[in-house]
């Protein structure tokens, strides 16, 4: 059967940490702070695609009381997602995101994440949507004070 699955996270913006998003690091004076490298987009396509799967969310595989997981790359999150989906024969159709951010400019660095995303769950680029959009200013999102962002994935299952 054809599943489809959503996803959303959020991460705090703060100094002294790197900005990765879709695996990419973009040049910027506040990173998101997290367990792992907090890499929101991938956070939200792998709760995306687990709930395509009939999964647990991703705090629930990879909890931030798992020492063993502190700093990991979200990239190598989505090829354990994927290794698992594909270990009950699932197979990923596409995926669709946005990322919610007041800055930077997102669009420079859209290729390169889809590139890199698709590398990790084994998915031609063209199957990835990333779109950016701001928050016209309002709330917390709008503040800077974090990165938000959606996801949607369907995939087919037995
Ligand atoms: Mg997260």
């Amino acid at each position: 059967m054809t599943c489809s699955g959503i996803g959303y996270d959020v991460h705090r913006l703060v100094a002294d940490r790197p900005l990765v998003l879709g695996g990419v690091e973009i040049p910027h004076p506040l990173g998101l702070d997290g367990h792992s490298d907090a890499d929101v987009l991938c956070h939200a396509i792998a709760d995306a695609l687990l709930g395509a799967a009939g999964e647990p969310d991703i705090g629930h595989l990879f909890p931030n009381t798992d020492q063993s997981i502190r700093g990991i790359s979200s990239l190598e999150i989505l090829r354990r997602v994927r290794a698992l989906l594909a270990s009950k024969s699932a197979a990923i159709h596409n995926i669709d995101s946005t990322l919610i951010a007041e800055e930077p400019k997102m669009s420079p660095h859209l290729a390169l994440m889809k590139e890199r995303i698709g590398a990790a769950l084994e998915l031609p680029p063209q199957r990835i949507g990333i779109k950016a959009t701001t928050n016209e200013s309002m709330g917390f999102l709008g503040r800077g004070e974090g990165i938000a962002a959606l996801a949607t994935a369907t995939l087919d299952r037995p």
